[in-house]
């Protein structure tokens, strides 16, 4: 079995459907793996979630899915944020809060925990140092850990050492280089791994990321796709969005 790994759609649909196409490319997937912000930032929000439910897939919840539905406070979002994400609100039908309204904020498949954020905090915490992965790694219960919420595509390795309360202790994390199109075996250690964003990249690289699990033979490969972003700013210039949400989509910042 195959599953593609996708977090951060952001209503970007341009880049969703590209990510479709390079992985059908790729020799597909049999299953999608959504870890969450399906919505939010970008001009498509009902036109993803629907893309995203024709598939095949596992989707968690992210923190402007739950801000899209009323879930968390915006007070706790930038001014850019929250207004698209009150536009965000505006767009949805009955039909697409109840699918966000759905979404659990974990779940669990082939060994790995998907969460938006973190397992010890789904919604909001950001995995972006090896000690918050560290710290992270007694609060799941499989041996691997799928996040995103950063937009940043990252993968650390952590060794085990001795057996505490049924769960591994951790001697230490770190984080593994890796080439695009290149399989990484995961070995014995424990992987926590972000595919990267979808539709609002943060890591200086424009094109759309994600990645691909092939369980048979447990290795993880990490792709990134161009798609037409000036397209997607026309669109959000029309919607009234944030100038600075559509411009970032340029520097993949
Ligand atoms: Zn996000």
């Amino acid at each position: 079995m195959r599953y593609a790994i996708l977090a951060d759609i952001h209503s970007n649909l341009e880049a969703f459907q590209a990510v479709l196409a390079h992985l059908a490319v790729q020799g597909g997937a049999d299953q999608l793996w959504c870890l969450g912000d399906i919505v939010g930032y970008g001009p498509d929000p009902a036109a993803c979630i629907e893309l995203l439910q024709q598939q095949p897939h596992i989707s968690i919840a992210g923190n402007h899915d739950w801000a899209a539905i009323g879930k968390v406070p915006l007070a706790q979002f930038n001014p850019d944020a929250a207004a698209a994400c009150r536009w965000t609100a505006l767009q949805l039908e009955t039909r697409h809060v109840r699918y966000l309204e759905s979404l659990p904020l974990h779940a669990e498949a082939e060994g790995f925990t998907l969460v938006h954020g973190s397992p010890r905090e789904p919604t909001w915490e950001y995995l972006l140092t090896l000690d918050a992965i560290e710290a992270n790694l007694g609060h799941q219960t499989t041996p691997h850990c799928l996040v995103g919420h950063s937009h940043v595509p990252f993968v650390a390795a952590c060794s085990t050492q001795g057996i505490a309360q049924g769960l591994p202790t951790i001697s230490h994390c770190e984080e593994l280089e890796f080439d695009l199109g290149e399989p990484i075996v995961l070995n014995d250690q424990r992987f926590v791994i972000n595919p990267g964003a979808v539709g609002q990249p943060r890591d200086g690289d424009p094109k759309a990321s994600y990645a691909v699990y092939d369980a048979t033979n447990g290795a993880i490969t990490f792709f990134r796709t161009s798609y037409d972003i000036e397209a997607v700013q026309r669109k959000m210039r029309a919607a009234g969005l944030p100038s600075r949400l559509s411009q970032r989509l340029s520097y993949g910042l």
